[in-house]
């Protein structure tokens, strides 16, 4: 009589046991930021374009990425065209602009308002 309870009991437990070891692989941590880093990539701060790679960015002096600056603009610390005025940046990215922003059917002057109004809030050319 003792024997059997004993035995129930410890099929009990283990039973318990069983149900309480199920893998818990809905579990999963949310360690993955990949689509808040790309939500978040930052733009050129002299050209506009997005920097989503590590090789989109630009590079200082002492081989880091600049935070600010993409590739093309800015290479070992400096920029690539450092005379470049913003009228000569708007003119540069103005006839791909349309196809960049998913308007290909922009004109080229209204290209370069929306160019030149993108650039001035941008750190290079700031003038306050
Ligand atoms: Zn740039």
């Amino acid at each position: 009589m003792k024997k059997s309870l004993f035995l129930l009991l410890g099929a009990v437990i283990l039973v318990g046991i069983i149900a309480g070891c199920k893998p818990k692989e809905e579990q999963v941590t949310d360690t993955d930021t990949t689509a808040v880093t790309l939500a978040a990539a930052p733009v050129c701060q002299s050209c506009a374009m997005p920097m989503a790679k590590p090789e989109d960015f630009g590079t200082e002096a002492n081989g880091t990425l600049s935070k600010d600056y993409c590739i093309y603009c800015y290479k070992d610390g400096k920029f690539t065209a450092p005379d470049m005025t913003i009228d000569q940046m708007v003119e540069f990215l103005a006839p791909k602009w349309g196809e960049w922003t998913g308007k290909p059917d922009m004109t080229i002057e209204d290209a370069k308002k929306e160019v030149n109004q993108t650039l001035a809030g941008l750190k290079r050319w700031k003038t306050s």
